[in-house]
This record gives C-alpha cells, structure tokens and sequence, in this order.
C-alpha cells in the first residue's frame, strides 16, 4: 500500500490533520516549517537530499499542501499552484494541444470562461458552452474524437446549478475524453469528484480550502499516475507554483476545513429558513431545497449542500442594491468561502461581463456567502436589510 492509500483509509478529518506531513525527523516540529528556500545543498553532484533540487520544481512546504489535498480528494497525487486560474491553465496545456476540443460550462466561473475564450482559443483550443445539469445538451456538445476535456462546476456560480458528475464522467469516457470536475464550491469535504468517476480536480484553494481569505492559491489532484507525470512536467515548466508561505497557509487552512464547512452548512440553512419565509423575497435557491432542480442529484454526490446561498428580491433591481449595501454583519465584496459572511449583487459585481448576453443573471438576485458568524447575527443582518 502507498502511503497515500494508506492515508486514504483514514477519516476525513484525520486525514485533513495528518496527511502530507510527518514531524520533522530532526526537531519534532509537529507543523510544517515555511522552507523560504530557492535551491537545496547537493551532497555530491546530483546527490539531491529527498530530491529536493530547486523550489519551483518541488519545495516541502508545498511537498505538505500537495499530499494533504490529494488524501482529501481520495486522490493519488495532488500539486500546488499560484492561483485556481494558474492550476487551470497548466491542466489545460498538460492535457490538450492546439486543435483539441473542450466542453464547458455554460455558466463557467468568469475567470475560467475568459481562460478559455481569450487565452487558450488564442492557442489553439476550440470550446463549447453547455448547462452542466443538462445531460443531453453536454452530450451534444462533445465532438468525439476531438473533445478532450468535459469539464464542470458543481455546484455553480450564482444560481447553484448541479451537475450529475458519475452520469457527466460516462458521458466523457464514452467520447474518450476526461472529465474534469472544479470542486471550489463544494470543497473535498462535501464533494470528492475522483470517487464518482471524475479524472481530475481543480481548485481554487483561495475559497473554502484556505478559508480565510488571506491567500490566493489553486491545485489539482488527478488518481492516474500517467495523469500526474504530464502535471508534473507542466507545473514545473510553466512554474505557476504556490509559494511556501501561500503553501502553508492553505494547509493551515485545510486542517479545519469540516469544522468550517459543517459551519458553514448549518448558518446558510438557518439562513436559507428564514429567507424561504421573507414576505420581500421571491425565489431562493440552494441544493438543498426539494424545490431546487439539482436538489435529488445533490442528495446523492454531496454530503450537505454548503455555504453559498442566491436569492431574488420582489422589489427589483434597486432593492437588490439595497440589500447589499445595507448589511452590516455581511461584508459587500466578491469572493467567496472565507469564514466572514459577503454579499454581492453578481449583475453589477461578479457577472457584470456576461450583461446582454445569454449568461445574464437576473437584476434582483443577490449572492451570499454565508460565514461562521453567530447565525442568529446573520438572520438579524438580513433582516434589518431587507426592510
Ligand atoms: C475563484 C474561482 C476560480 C479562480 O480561482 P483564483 O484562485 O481566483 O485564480 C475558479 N473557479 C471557481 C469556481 C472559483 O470560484
């Protein structure tokens, strides 16, 4: 059994503490030091001590983040990158050239739609948007033989919308591409994509995985080795790696992520109770709900139905601008999965961009990311806001 199978078998919160990181042979130190390292004595020529040779290549701080987030994910290997987009972008030219095809969603997180329209096209490589819980319409879009990636968010960004990832993965091996599944919103603790079929996880570990926004990092985790040879040679010719200090916050981060997330579940079903009832609310939407279209799928793949939350306001545009600028416990700002609560409007602030096209989100929809504040504190909040 390797070490990582080893670890695999222990229990998520066991394997968040432990995993990636043995105390340190010669102190004892029990967390992982910051090695602020650039290049490693040699001990006679290529005689590299725990092959460790220079720090874009692999740095133990970084070493510790990699193994604990690949235990997390049930994966076999995992690597550290600068940001969620720098992760995606090595994956992308890891695993695709110019001429490939890939499928994605057609409500994608911003950053990774303009990666893909303004960066990799540029490239070479063709895309097509499809809703990722419309199983006919991914399908559809894949072009076997060309297609190399299908990949998904799911849950996604604002309305929430669930991708059925084992049916999604059947779709994608049939055409003999790989599905690749970002995992942010849900985070390893209420989702491991790689368990239900999935080929590869990406991150951005600046979300739920750090959670306390104070680093920006991203990662991927794959379960073939063949896999993780190609990300391997690509993290370390394109050299987008987390840096150790950034690497040792997010490790930090994840030794807490299921406190933080079951938290995080509990207030925004607290929150989600009190918003259903609201005489100035129309439509909520979050997973959890029967009412919500994905809610069954959701049952099934995650284990709660995390943090963020969307609702529509009766009184328009204006009211949603009200809402958000009138909470005092939710921060107005983007982001998402730090342990304070932030409130946005995504028509004016995170999907601006997509105004007047078909990925437009309604005016009157606000955005929560609920945090681990009191959650009676929360529901005040809103309250007080919404009147
Ligand atoms: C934030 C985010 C990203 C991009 O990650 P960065 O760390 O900001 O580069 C990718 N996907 C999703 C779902 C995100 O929320």
């Amino acid at each position: 059994m390797t070490e990582q199978q080893h670890r695999n078998k222990s229990g998520f919160e066991t394997r968040a503490i432990h995993a990636g990181y043995e105390p340190d042979a010669a102190t004892g130190a029990v967390i992982p030091p910051i090695y602020a390292t650039s290049t490693y004595k040699q001990d006679g020529v290529g005689g590299l001590r725990g092959g460790y040779e220079y720090s874009r290549s692999a740095n133990p701080t970084r070493t510790a983040l990699e193994g604990n987030i690949a235990a997390l994910e049930e994966g076999e290997r995992g690597f550290a990158f600068a940001s969620g987009l720098a992760a995606e972008d090595t994956l992308v030219r890891a695993l695709c050239k110019p001429g490939d095809h890939v499928v994605i969603p057609d409500d994608a997180y911003g950053g990774t739609f303009r990666l893909f329209d303004k960066v990799e096209k540029v490239w070479g490589l063709d895309h097509s948007p499809a809703p990722v819980s419309d199983l006919e319409k991914v399908a559809a879009a894949v072009r076997p033989g060309e297609t190399r990636l299908v990949w998904v968010e799911t849950p996604t960004n604002p309305l929430l919308n669930i991708g059925d990832i084992e049916a999604l993965a059947a779709i994608a091996h049939d055409a003999g591409a790989l599905l690749v599944v970002d995992n942010t919103f849900a985070s390893p603790y209420l989702q491991q994509p790689l368990t239900l079929g999935a080929d590869v996880v990406v991150h951005s570990t600046t979300k739920y995985c750090g959670g306390h926004s104070d680093v920006v990092g991203g990662a991927i985790v794959v379960k073939d080795l063949d896999l993780a040879e190609k990300v391997t040679f690509h993290q370390n010719a394109m050299g987008a790696v987390a840096g150790p200090f950034d690497a040792w916050l997010t490790l930090r981060g994840l030794k807490t992520l299921a406190l933080r997330m079951d938290r995080h579940c509990d207030n925004a079903e607290r929150v989600v109770d009190f918003l259903t009832s609201h005489p100035k609310v129309g439509e909520v939407i979050y997973p959890g709900l029967e009412t919500h279209p994905g809610h069954e799928v959701a049952q099934r793949q995650m284990k709660r139905y995390g943090g963020m939350v969307s609702f529509r306001v009766t009184g328009g545009e204006q009211h949603a601008l009200q809402v958000c600028e009138r909470t005092e416990v939710f921060t107005l700002g983007e982001s998402l999965g730090g342990v304070e609560s932030l409130i946005e409007h995504p028509g004016r602030m995170t999907h601006a961009s997509v105004a007047g096209t078909d990925l437009e989100v309604p005016a009157d929809l606000v955005r929560i990311s609920v945090g681990i504040e009191t959650a009676d504190d929360l529901v005040a909040d809103l309250e007080r806001a919404l009147d």
